[in-house]
């Protein structure tokens, strides 16, 4: 999840391609390449708990600078691996040339699963994750298992299931690890400037930020999605995906983020349905502390074997719905907000709630009631919600 705009940063020097390959082969080396058949078919525990841990390690120096460069050479070799073509040409790596304000190269790694439909191969599910993070401000490690470790996890354990599935899908799908998400979007504002596919042909843009703890610390077993409202008729996909799950799904509109806070944002500003997952802020986000042993695997596991079914089905659907300008903001979103709200309520102490966040809570709850009640949501209403929310949030998390 990329924070406030920064400042300039030193450019990465290069690396030694001997030490990429020596690094990357031994903790790629860590994931078992033989697993029975039935468990191929959907993004399993363990293997999303080694990819975390492996991606949080010292060794990656919290994916910035040389250890971002190392990173890239792992997901090359997953890539490789998994036998996916090369997204940009024949590489795997699309470089992001250093600009001001941030002033450092990135990488961006994508590679292609073709699909098998002779029509519907020339569309493409996009399904990514950024695998940067913040290195090691003033000297101290920050790992960011949770940002964003846990949605590689998930992209490479849904790239494997997708890759070795028995059937190919009808559409292709792309699989992208972004680079320079925290120093503003980078990798993915540059991708979307310089697609090495034309963005009409994406059908559909997935990206997942942060799947691995709780809002708050609080908000446990759930994870939130936006983007729906611009492609209301993935709801019930949704639903369907995470049916029968330990999983609550909330969803809610992307303009509850005041800015584009992950990388959907280019992808939105341009018009390509996106959904984005996320159990949104905890309170290891952006510290030391956001290490792999605190994340919910089994919670992650839900979240990634439900983007896995969505993928999938996406894929393989006769036809997808198209963006709609018009934003549709179901009474769903209501629910999500109160049941939330409550969620704070209850725990008011643990999260040391003042009487005018209270006040603040509770004023919103009678609105949100109101409107459940009544079945219908009024923008009037929803803008005093979300300012609400807003409020909450920063204050509160
Ligand atoms: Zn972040």
């Amino acid at each position: 999840m990329r924070d406030a705009p920064i400042g300039s940063r030193k450019r990465v020097s290069g690396l030694s391609s001997i030490l990429l390959v020596v690094a990357s082969a031994s903790l790629a080396a860590a994931i078992p390449g033989t697993a029975r058949a039935a468990e191929l078919l959907q993004p399993d525990r363990d293997r999303l708990e080694r990819w975390v841990k492996i991606l949080a390690a010292p060794e990656l120096e919290g994916r910035r600078g040389e250890g971002a460069r190392r990173t890239a050479a792992m997901l090359v070799e997953e890539f490789g691996r998994l036998k996916l073509e090369p997204l940009f040409g024949d590489q795997y790596v699309q470089v992001v040339p250093s600009a001001p304000p941030a002033n450092v190269e990135g990488r961006n790694v994508g590679a292609i699963l073709r699909g098998s439909d002779p029509v519907l191969r020339d569309e493409y599910v996009i399904l990514s994750a950024h695998y940067d993070h913040l290195g090691k401000p003033n000297g101290v490690l920050h790992p960011g298992a949770d940002d964003n470790a846990s949605g590689v996890a998930m992209m490479l354990e849904a790239a494997r299931c997708l890759a070795t599935a028995p059937e190919p899908p009808k559409r292709s799908i792309l699989f992208i690890g972004f680079d320079l998400e925290e120093a503003g979007l980078y990798g993915s504002r540059y991708y979307a400037a310089n697609p090495p596919i034309p963005l009409e042909k994406v059908a559909l843009f997935i990206t997942a930020d942060m799947i691995g703890r709780s809002l708050g610390g609080v908000c446990d077993g759930w994870v939130f999605v936006m983007g729906s409202e611009h492609v209301p008729a993935l709801r019930p996909w949704i639903a369907e995906a995470a049916e029968n799950r330990h999983l609550t799904i909330g969803l809610l509109g992307a303009d509850l983020l005041l800015l584009n806070r992950s990388d959907y944002g280019p992808f939105r500003n341009r018009k390509v349905p996106f959904l984005f997952f996320s159990t949104g802020e905890s309170p290891a986000y952006h510290t030391p502390d956001d290490v792999p042993e605190t994340l919910d695997y089994a919670t992650m596991t839900e979240i990634s074997r439900t983007v896995h079914n969505l993928v999938e089905r996406a894929a393989d659907a006769p036809s997808l719905p198209k963006w709609s300008d018009k934003v549709d903001h179901p009474v769903e979103e209501a629910l999500t907000l109160r049941d939330v709200l409550r969620v704070m309520s209850a725990n008011q102490e643990a999260l040391k709630i003042n009487t005018a966040q209270s006040f603040l809570i509770n004023r919103t709850l009678r609105t949100l009631d109101g409107a459940i009640e009544r079945g219908r949501y009024e923008p009037s209403e929803r803008a005093g919600v979300l300012q609400a929310a807003r409020i909450l949030i920063m204050t509160t998390f």
